[in-house]
C-alpha cells in the first residue's frame, strides 16, 4: 500500500525516504524526530473502504493511515475496540451536555500504550528483529511484555525503579527481562537508548521511534468510527506526560480531516500535572523551547521531566485549535473517585488526569456546559491501586456477629 509519501525531521524540516534504518534526523539528533507525511489525496480514496473490508476487529482495521499496513505483521493480540460510553450521570454531575468516555484501561495490558507496543512489534517483524528494548514509567514496558509474549519476541524493560509494584509484576509475569533503573525515568530512557544502540535491538522507546506516535493515532480513528464520522466530541481531552500519546491522538484527527473523513475536528486540550507541566508551560509560552524540570506529581504515568515528544504535542494540539490545562493532584485523586463512583471506571492517576482536566476547563472558561466532550482514559486504576482510591473514603469498621447490625443502621440513620 503506498499510503505514506516520506518521514520528515520535526526540527530542520529535511525529508526522508521511507526505508532508512535511522530512528531519529542524523543532522539533529536524538531531538530531530521524524513524523511520517501521508498521501491524503490516497487516503480519501482508500480509507472508509480498507476499514470496512478488514478482517479484524481491532486498530488493524486503521491500517491505510498506518505505517505497517501489511496483514502477517500484525499484532496476534487483538487490541481494542474499546468501549465509548455517554456518561449520562457524570454530564448530570458537570453539566456538560454530552461527555463520552474513551476507557483505554481495558485493552489487553490495560493501558493505552497498547495501540503503541502493537505498532513497534509489526515494525520489528517487518524488519525480522526479535528483540524489543524499552524504557518506561511502566506502563509501555508493560505493554510490550505482554503483547510480544505470544509473537515469541524477547522484550528488555528499563524502568524507574520506584515505578508502582502492579506494574514491576505485570511486566515480570509477561516475562521480559527487567531492569529496574536506580534513577527516573529520564535516566531509563537515556539508557535504553545507549543500549539499543550498543546492541542492535529495536526500540520502543515513546518518541524517538516514530512509529510510535502514529499507534497512538488509533483512539482518535476509533472514536470517530464509534460516532459515526459526523458526530464527534467537540473537544477532547488528553492527559499529557511524554507528549506522545496527544501528539499521535491529535495527528489522528489532523489526519482524517486532511484527507476529509470528518468535517470537523475536535480541538484537543492536554491536561497535565502541576508537578510535571514542561509542555503546558512552553505552550502558552507560544515556544518550543521546553525547560526541563524534575517531576513532583504522584501521577506517575505522567511523571516527566524531559518529555521527549513535546514538537509534536505543541504543534498538533495547536494545529486542532486546542490548548493545555494543568491540574493539582489533588484535583487527579477527585477526579478517579467521580469517574469510579459515577460511571464505574476504574482510572489510575494520570488516566483520571484528563477528567480533572474537564472540570479545570469548564472552571476556567475554555468551555462552556453545552458542548461535547470526549475524555480519554489512558490507564486501568489495577496499576496503581493506592493512588488511584486516594480520594475513595476508607472502608467503615464494624465489630463481628449481631453487634454490627446496630453500628450499621445507626450508620443509615445519620446519613
Ligand atoms: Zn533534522
Amino acid at each position: 500500500m503506498k499510503n505514506i509519501l516520506e518521514k520528515k525531521c520535526v526540527l530542520c524540516n529535511e525529508s526522508f525516504e521511507l526505508e532508512t534504518s535511522f530512528l531519529t534526523c542524523p543532522k539533529c539528533g536524538e531531538e530531530g524526530i521524524l513524523d511520517f507525511v501521508y498521501d491524503y489525496d490516497f487516503i480519501k480514496d482508500h480509507y472508509l473502504k480498507s476499514v470496512s473490508e478488514s478482517p479484524r476487529p481491532d486498530i488493524w482495521r486503521y491500517s491505510a493511515l498506518l505505517p505497517v499496513t501489511e496483514a502477517k505483521f500484525f499484532t496476534k493480540t487483538l487490541i481494542g475496540p474499546t468501549p465509548l460510553i455517554k456518561s449520562e450521570r457524570l454530564s448530570s454531575y458537570t453539566g456538560i451536555r454530552n461527555l463520552y468516555i474513551k476507557d483505554d484501561g481495558r485493552l489487553p495490558t490495560a493501558s493505552y500504550k497498547d495501540r503503541a507496543s502493537a505498532l513497534a512489534i509489526g515494525s520489528a517483524k517487518s524488519l525480522g528483529i526479535n528483540l524489543i528494548c524499552a524504557a518506561s514509567t511502566g506502563n509501555a514496558a508493560a505493554s510490550l511484555a505482554g503483547l510480544t509474549a505470544p509473537e515469541g519476541i524477547r522484550s528488555v524493560i528499563f524502568v524507574p525503579a520506584s515505578a508502582p509494584p502492579a506494574k514491576l509484576a505485570q511486566l515480570a509475569t509477561f516475562g521480559a527481562l527487567v531492569h529496574a533503573v536506580d534513577g527516573t525515568y529520564d535516566d531509563a530512557f537515556a539508557l535504553s537508548l545507549k543500549a539499543s544502540s550498543k546492541f542492535g535491538w529495536y526500540l520502543r522507546s515513546t518518541a524517538v521511534n516514530p512509529v510510535l506516535s502514529e499507534g497512538k493515532k488509533t483512539g482518535a480513528f476509533e472514536m470517530a468510527e464509534q460516532t459515526g464520522y459526523g458526530n464527534l466530541p467537540e473537544t477532547v481531552f488528553v492527559s499529557v506526560g511524554d507528549g506522545c500519546i496527544i501528539g499521535g491522538i491529535a495527528k489522528g484527527f489532523i489526519d482524517l480531516y486532511s484527507a476529509g473523513i470528518i468535517k470537523n475536528m475536535p480541538r484537543v486540550i492536554g491536561v497535565q500535572a502541576e508537578g510535571s507541566c514542561v509542555i503546558h508551560d512552553a505552550f502558552h509560552l507560544g515556544t518550543e523551547k521546553i525547560t526541563v524540570k524534575e517531576p513532583t506529581t504522584r501521577a506517575d504515568s505522567i511523571s516527566v521531566g524531559f518529555p521527549r515528544d513535546y514538537i509534536k504535542a505543541l504543534r498538533n494540539v495547536k494545529t486542532t485549535g486546542g490548548t493545555y490545562v494543568k491540574v493539582t493532584d489533588e484535583e487527579i485523586f477527585k477526579s478517579s473517585y467521580l469517574l469510579g463512583s459515577y460511571e464505574g471506571v476504574f482510572a489510575e492517576p494520570a488516566g483520571a488526569t484528563a477528567f480533572a482536566g474537564v472540570l479545570k476547563a469548564l472552571e476556567t472558561g475554555i468551555i462552556d456546559k453545552n458542548t461535547s466532550c470526549g475524555v480519554f482514559i489512558t490507564g486501568n486504576g489495577l496499576k496503581d491501586v493506592a493512588g488511584s482510591s486516594m480520594a475513595a473514603p476508607a472502608a467503615v469498621k464494624i465489630p463481628r456477629g449481631e453487634a454490627a447490625l446496630d453500628v450499621i443502621e445507626n450508620l443509615f440513620k445519620t446519613k
